[in-house]
């Protein structure tokens, strides 16, 4: 956090000193919006929540270290009273912003923020002290929050950017513009949402792009040329494009010789117009290839040198909470845990990932997935069909809402393939207690909503 005192906060946010607040009170830490994680120093901002009022925490966080309260209603001293605490969130990020020497990096897409946002931390680190969005907090509070935890040490400070409809990305940018936006695909996430479909999410996304600043001025825009949506994009910014891609291109960061170990572990060759390197990641499924080649060319389009970048891939951690996690038990068994999220893009990378991994049987076991609108039903019928020809031994289906028209899907001309459909995870968990064996491999994935995370542990508990 770059140090401000309270009466710079107050006229940031166009908010006013609640009387009895020392002007001069120096806020040196970040901020928080949960009264149980105060950044002693830092501000706490009192946001109304779905099951309490952050108002009512004021006091407990100023016990524990709060320097200043930032409220919407009349609080007690040391705060700062303005009229939208989020609001007011993102007008202190665009002042700190102002300050701060680092180069921002903005990432969105459809599939893979999160995974490319902590490969992207991972290699820059070799660069220099990098700031990143914890987790996936993208939106109009994690965004303005993870500006204010930068230094004046920060070289890189990437934040990862969600959209929630037309006009999001604009927002964001219109708080923090990025030097460089990385635009990673347009898929089918929350299609539910946009009334123009696939169209609107790539508009969605592409406000990124429209908000960098020109080449001259070091804007950089990071695109996939193999997604005809991103690469339509490139007319729309005014910054230097750099692309990336799976096939050969002579300009391109790209890759060859793409492989996948029998852990799932995906292999290639790096190429950049300087040279070339192999690189082996860490994380699980040929898609991630994508994610990693997105960070090759942003760390090229930086300046990074091609080896440093190969390596760095190499090493860098997977991202953890349920993204293709490997999971052996102690009897052979193996769990591929893809149950954070799920929507039509991600379950076909996964699905794919479970077929090319060598087992003595396959089992796929798929919730829904939400948010798809008037897509819902294609899309699960869809999924059926892929796991009809993914080389399953067993299909489980978790729900009761779409859920089936997976099964009906798979069952549909398949005479080899093992379908159990059932209502919920504690009867898939009976199910698979029962059906499990050494050397099986289990994937297990479905939308946040369905916490299928449960499944995972009650099944890694033995
Ligand atoms: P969210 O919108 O929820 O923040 P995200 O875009 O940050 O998601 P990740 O958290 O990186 O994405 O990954 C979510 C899921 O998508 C995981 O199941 C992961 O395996 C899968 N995934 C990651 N990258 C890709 C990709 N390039 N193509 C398809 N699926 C992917
Ligand atoms: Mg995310």
């Amino acid at each position: 956090m770059i140090p401000l005192t309270a009466a710079e906060i107050a006229a940031a946010t166009d908010g006013h000193l609640v009387p009895g607040t020392d002007p001069s009170l120096l806020v040196t830490a970040p901020a928080s919006i949960d009264s149980r994680w105060i950044h002693p120093g830092g501000v706490f901002a009192a946001l109304p929540g779905r099951r309490t009022d952050g108002h009512y925490h004021a006091p407990a966080a100023l016990a524990a270290g709060a320097a200043l309260v930032l409220a919407s209603r009349p609080a007690a001293a040391p705060a700062v009273q303005v009229a939208d605490v989020t609001r007011a969130l993102g007008d202190l990020a665009r002042h700190v912003a102002g300050r701060l020497p680092a180069t921002v990096i903005g990432i969105t897409g459809s599939n893979g923020k999160t995974t490319t946002k902590d490969l992207a931390t991972q290699v820059l680190a070799h660069h220099g002290p990098v700031t990143a969005t914890r987790g996936s907090f993208n939106n109009e509070l994690g965004f303005p929050l993870t500006v204010l935890r930068a230094t004046p040490d920060t070289r890189y400070l990437i934040l990862e950017m969600g959209t929630r409809g037309r006009g999001h990305l604009s927002y964001l940018c219109g708080l923090v513009t990025p030097h460089v936006g990385v635009v990673l695909n347009v898929g089918t996430a929350h299609l539910g949402q946009y009334p123009d479909g696939q169209a609107g999410i790539a508009a969605a996304k592409s406000e990124l792009l429209t908000g960098l600043p020109p080449a001259d001025h070091g804007g950089l825009a990071i695109l996939n040329a193999d997604d005809p949506l991103v690469a339509a994009m490139a007319p729309l910014t005014p910054a230097r494009t750099h692309w990336w891609s799976q096939h050969p291109h002579p300009t391109s960061v790209h890759a060859r010789e793409v492989h996948v170990t029998p852990h799932g572990r995906a292999c290639f060759t790096l190429h950049t117009p300087e040279s070339t390197a192999p690189v082996t990641l860490r994380l699980t499924g040929r898609h991630h290839v994508g994610n990693a080649l997105a960070v090759a060319a942003l760390a090229h389009g930086l300046g990074l040198d091609h080896h440093t970048i190969a390596h760095a891939l190499s090493a860098a951690e997977p991202t953890s909470g349920g993204r293709m996690q490997t999971i052996v038990r102690g009897d052979g068994v193996t769990l591929l845990h893809d149950a954070y999220n799920a929507n039509p893009d991600s379950m076909a990378a996964a699905l794919t990932t479970l077929s090319t991994m060598p087992a003595r049987r396959r089992i796929a076991v798929l919730g829904e997935m939400a948010d798809l609108g008037d897509h819902a039903a294609g899309a699960h019928h869809h999924l059926g069909v892929l796991a009809a020809r993914a080389d399953l031994d067993v299909l489980i289906t978790i729900g009761t809402q779409t859920a089936p028209l997976i099964a009906d899907a798979a069952g549909t001309g398949h005479s080899t393939l093992d379908i159990i459909a059932v209502p919920d995870s504690q009867d898939a968990h009976d199910v698979l207690s029962r059906i499990l064996r050494p050397d099986d491999l289990v994937l297990i994935k479905a939308s946040r909503a369905a916490h299928l995370e449960h499944l995972v542990t009650a099944l890694s508990n033995r």
